[in-house]
């Protein structure tokens, strides 16, 4: 599978830094999409073991989990990578614009968020979204977490 982005970001789970994938080849094109690039499969830079491992090893001590925003529809591809980054002691998170997502995938996750974008909805600091921010083990909402109080 190809990346368009890898990012340091700070708010998009809470409390961690994630080294954050932006993966391309999007199926669900949802209406108002902020990021078009990602649909086709062919944008970006293929991400392979060996510079995924770097950028995990570059990170290591300053990042504390891996984000990937897509990729579900790789998924034995993103399984391995998920598998990978929890050797490397990272938690993992999938943004995905799914509602539900393979077992496969789920077991590797320390959090999920779920649910296409709807521009009438907002995002998960809109209190009306239908996304969701789920803790794995737990199976808990946290979308509390980025609502500002
Ligand atoms: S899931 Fe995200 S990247 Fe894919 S079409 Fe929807 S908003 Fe765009």
């Amino acid at each position: 599978m190809k990346f368009a982005q890898k990012e340091i970001v700070l708010q998009e789970v809470p409390g961690e830094v994630s080294i954050c994938f932006s993966i391309t080849g999007c199926p669900l094109k949802c209406k108002g999409c902020h990021s078009p690039y990602l649909w086709k499969e062919n944008n970006g830079e293929l991400l392979t073991t060996d510079i995924y491992k770097n950028i995990l090893e570059q990170y290591k001590g300053f990042a504390t989990c891996v984000l990937f925003m897509g990729g579900e529809w790789f998924p034995k591809d993103l399984e391995e990578f998920l598998k990978i980054a929890k050797t490397f002691n990272y938690k993992t998170c999938l943004y995905t614009g799914y509602n539900a997502i393979p077992d496969s995938i789920l077991q590797q996750l320390t959090w999920l968020k779920t649910g296409p974008w709807n521009p009438s909805l907002g995002g998960l600091s809109n209190p009306n979204t239908n996304q969701k921010f789920i803790e794995v083990a737990t199976g808990k909402k946290l979308n509390h977490l980025f609502i500002a109080s």
